[in-house]
């Protein structure tokens, strides 16, 4: 049983030597457990927060414990009532061949999955971070104009799908011509523009004639520093990740911006709100499947995947996420179908 352990804590960008590869026993299930194989692993950018021992909403990995992650499993062997042999479900495993499960926590999936990296993805915790971050906390108009960060990617691929189906005017923000273009081309975006760009502030201030009224945030960095001053009066902005500081050592260098931060809160009376997806929506998991998975049957909601093939390339793959590598929903095939 391959597993990838957390080898050392990162200083900074993870490196290679901050994971560990190694063979362990299969292990055997119990009466009333179940032996699970994952097929496809879901990398995600939370996994850099567990990576590190500062507080946090969730605790950290140990150094020497399997990376934590979820997974798209086939249940191997059964000593569960509740699952036969070749069931699909939904775990958190983590970075590994097989895990044994007492079942708390696992999604059934049925006996047959026809693609089970969605799951993963559009289909699963990302789409359902973008269904409830945007819809619950960003309230789209028709006519209204919004913004959304890290736009092909997982979650934000689906933010500005939902947005365009709610009638707004959507302008993605990505890194890369060949990103910005698969944000206008495959996922409808009205607009979408290159953070690496060096006039980027201005390009957005262009895109954004009327004025910005909801902003998915998943980045930060210089691309909430443009966003800032294009916000209108009464503004929502989903704070859903900040991938741009997830490799910060310390606070950025430069006057302290806090106060023109709130200055614009206060006098454009501006609503932020974080929100932990499983944490604050879980209840509403079925309610979110049962609308999105008619839309992506249907064509009206697309997305990118990105599979690596290997467990052992999972820290590399991992490495690239938080540096722009990926192109749309990274997932690593671990096993055969
Ligand atoms: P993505 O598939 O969007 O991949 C991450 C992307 O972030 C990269 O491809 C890159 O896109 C962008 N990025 C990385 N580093 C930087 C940087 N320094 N500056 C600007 N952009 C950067 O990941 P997900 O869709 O899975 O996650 C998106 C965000 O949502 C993350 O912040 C994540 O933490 C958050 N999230 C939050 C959840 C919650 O419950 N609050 C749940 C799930 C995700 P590009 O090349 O286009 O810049």
């Amino acid at each position: 049983n391959r597993q990838v352990l957390l080898n050392s804590r990162p200083h900074g960008a993870p490196t290679p030597s901050n994971f560990r590869l190694e063979n362990s026993e299969l292990p055997t299930p119990a009466d009333g457990q179940v032996l699970l194989r994952t097929v496809y692993l879901s990398l995600d950018p939370y996994m850099r927060g567990r990576m590190s021992d500062a507080p946090s909403y969730a605790p950290p990995v140990e150094v020497g414990e399997v990376m934590v992650g979820g997974a798209v499993c086939r249940v191997e062997q059964s000593r569960d009532p509740n699952y036969a042999e070749g069931d699909w479900v939904l775990a958190n495993t983590g970075w590994q061949d097989y895990a044994v499960s007492d079942g708390k926590g696992l999604i059934p999936l049925g006996q047959q999955l026809d693609h089970p990296s969605r799951s993963l993805g559009v289909l699963g915790m990302p789409g359902f971070t973008a269904y409830m971050g945007l819809l619950d906390i960003g309230q789209p108009q028709p006519g209204e104009t919004v913004v959304v960060a890290a736009a092909t990617g997982a979650v934000g691929s689906v933010v500005g799908q939902l947005a365009k189906l709610k009638g707004c005017r959507v302008i993605g923000v990505a890194g890369g011509a060949k990103k910005c273009k698969a944000a206008v081309e495959t996922f409808g975006f009205d607009e979408c523009l290159d953070h690496h760009a060096t006039d980027f502030a201005q390009q957005l201030t262009d895109a954004c004639s009327e004025g910005i009224d909801v902003y998915f945030e998943s980045v930060g960095g210089k691309v909430f520093d443009a966003v800032l001053p294009l916000l209108n009066v009464k503004a929502r902005i989903p704070v859903c990740g900040l991938i741009a500081h997830y490799n910060d050592t310390h606070l950025p260098a430069g006057p302290d911006r806090l106060p023109l931060l709130m200055q614009t809160f206060l006098v454009r009376r501006i609503k932020a709100q974080g929100f932990i997806i499983f944490d604050d929506y879980g209840p509403h998991y079925g309610e979110f499947l049962a609308e999105m998975t008619p839309w992506v049957a249907e064509g009206k909601v697309k997305f990118i995947e990105d599979v690596v093939d290997g467990l052992e390339h999972a820290p590399d793959a991992l490495i690239g996420l938080l540096e722009g590598k990926n192109f749309g929903k990274l997932v690593v095939r671990v096993g055969e179908d």
